[in-house]
């Protein structure tokens, strides 16, 4: 079946006692039983709820999975994967990661004897030389924030392998519309629900899928043991959101190529990041493992400074200055003040982050206003 078909009908039937179309909110915390343990495959909310199990089915379905678990939130998900792990093992991961994830990583699991490596993952020779024969894990993010670097996912499940090192890759960026890392290889697939899956801002959630069964049975037991699930609320609002996935992500891509050609070509503008640009330095990778480039980019002006750049933030009327992305509507951000604050300023402007980067999530408007938004913002 193809992409639009499973996100529409993946996982869910219709109702067998109604016929009802949608899959009903099972807003209930526990299910009756016939005699002790004899019921209908649910017992209490926390293990497994309907809702939920069809929003699961739904999304491994998207990363071509066998198994998908959901998670209160996409770092709940990062957590349970972490939990498979013990003291002395090692995890090998981009240095060019998600805020959260890199503070997961260092302000909680070190301190329960996890060791991480941070390498530029554009480097498979450094990323060769990283793994070694205490390497599990090896965690994947691309594109990256903001940054939009693409790291050759095929390329790096074949140095994980080659030691028995499982892979992991955040597609949260991406959207399973885009890249399936399950085809490439990796072990794992995880997911800020948050952003385009969920795509309306009005949701936190987490997925983690995979086709190994012990994998899953790992990452469903910390899932029941830990608790970090979504209500059935939750999991409804997002498969609604899901039904639209294609379609949406087609219209940010659109936007997406629009909007990076119009700043290419302003005299104000500095540098424009997007992957799909002929002479971005992994153009050819991107091209390879990406069915088209996303919503997401990165500019930076010509007068290279944060006043610049917060007149023109202050300026927008059709973007608005938040944190996350992947919703319907237009965002802007300033990472070096907004998201990536934390992290050191010789560090940050070495990765070419610099004080006038902002970042662009691009919606499903009409491009032209957004366009037009932006003519008038930079002046
Ligand atoms: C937002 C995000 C996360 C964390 O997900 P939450 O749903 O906010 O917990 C992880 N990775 C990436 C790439 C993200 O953008």
């Amino acid at each position: 079946m193809k992409f639009g078909t499973k996100a529409i009908h993946a996982g869910q039937e219709p109702d067998p006692t109604t016929g009802a179309i949608m899959t009903p909110i099972y807003q209930t915390s526990t299910f009756a039983q016939k005699s002790p343990g004899n019921h209908k495959g649910y017992e209490y909310a926390r293990t497994q709820n309907p809702t939920r199990t069809a929003l699961e089915a739904n999304l491994a379905a998207l990363e071509n999975a066998e198994f998908g678990r959901c998670f209160s939130s996409g770092m709940g998900a990062t957590d349970a994967i972490l939990k498979m792990f013990a003291p002395g093992d090692e995890i090998v991961s981009t240095n060019d990661l998600y805020g959260g994830t890199y503070r997961i990583f260092t302000k909680i699991y070190e301190r329960y004897g996890l060791k991480f490596k941070f390498v530029d993952m554009k480097d498979l020779g450094a990323v060769e030389q990283a793994i070694t024969d205490q390497t599990k894990l090896v965690w994947v993010e691309t594109p990256t924030n903001p940054m939009m670097n693409i790291v050759d996912i095929e390329a790096i499940v074949k140095l994980a392998k080659a030691s028995n090192a499982k892979t992991v890759v955040d597609n949260t960026f991406a959207s399973p519309y885009l890249q399936n890392p399950m085809d490439m290889g990796a072990d794992m697939v995880m997911h800020s629900v948050t952003k385009y899956i969920a795509g309306h801002s009005d949701v936190v959630m987490g997925f983690v899928g995979t086709s190994d069964k012990e994998l899953d049975d790992q990452i469903a037991f910390v899932q029941n043991s830990s608790g970090a699930v979504p209500g059935p609320q939750d999991c409804f609002l997002v498969l609604r959101g899901i039904k639209t996935l294609h379609v949406r992500m087609d219209r940010h891509c659109d936007n997406g190529e629009k909007i990076a050609r119009y700043l290419k070509d302003h005299p104000k503008v500095g540098h424009v990041y997007w992957p799909g640009f002929e002479d971005h330095p992994n153009h050819s990778v991107a091209k390879k493992q990406m069915k088209r480039y996303g919503g997401m980019l990165s500019f930076i002006l010509k007068e290279d400074n944060q006043d610049a750049a917060f007149r023109l933030l202050e300026k927008l009327r059709v973007f608005t200055l938040a944190e996350s992305l992947g919703g319907v509507e237009s965002l802007a951000g300033h990472p070096a003040s907004m998201t990536h604050a934390s992290i050191p300023k010789d560090q940050r402007l070495e990765a070419g982050l610099t004080d006038s980067l902002i970042r662009l999530s691009v919606g499903i408007e009409d491009a032209d206003d957004l366009i037009e938004d932006l003519r008038t913002a930079i002046g």
